[in-house]
């Protein structure tokens, strides 16, 4: 799971797409961490392994949700009732993304995207 946390009007329709999973996804491997759940010891490690590689900023799962969605026609799946922080270690709770590292992987992978590189000519554009 991973966010890219680019600005949505730099990136593509297949890109927006696959964030916007990523986050449900990331919600919902967020609940699993609570301690009422079977494994959250393992949930809460999987967590901790993207915060240190700086695919998630999970504050800003919602912001990001909306901001997102704008892009997206016929959304139909509301970031509702994200789980509580607080039972999270602090560098999964202050996770942030890499940036400059988001930026790198995109225009290294010119594949992933629709059509074919459209974010990283997106990018370069702008810079
Ligand atoms: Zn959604
Ligand atoms: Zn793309």
């Amino acid at each position: 799971m991973r966010m890219w946390m680019i600005d949505p009007k730099l990136m593509c329709i297949q890109h927006i797409v696959g964030e916007h999973r990523e986050l449900h996804a990331l919600k919902g491997s967020l609940e699993r961490t609570k301690p009422e759940c079977n494994n959250y010891e393992r949930h809460i490690k999987n967590i901790i392994t993207l915060a240190k590689e700086g695919f998630i900023d999970l504050k800003s799962l919602k912001s990001r949700h909306e901001e997102l969605v704008k892009h997206i026609e016929n959304h139909n799946s509301p970031m509702e009732n994200v789980p509580t922080l607080k039972h999270l270690p602090k560098e999964a709770r202050n996770a942030k993304v890499d940036k400059e590292k988001a930026v790198k992987d995109i225009i290294d992978r010119p594949e992933a995207c629709r059509p074919v590189g459209c974010c990283g000519d997106k990018i370069k554009d702008e810079t």
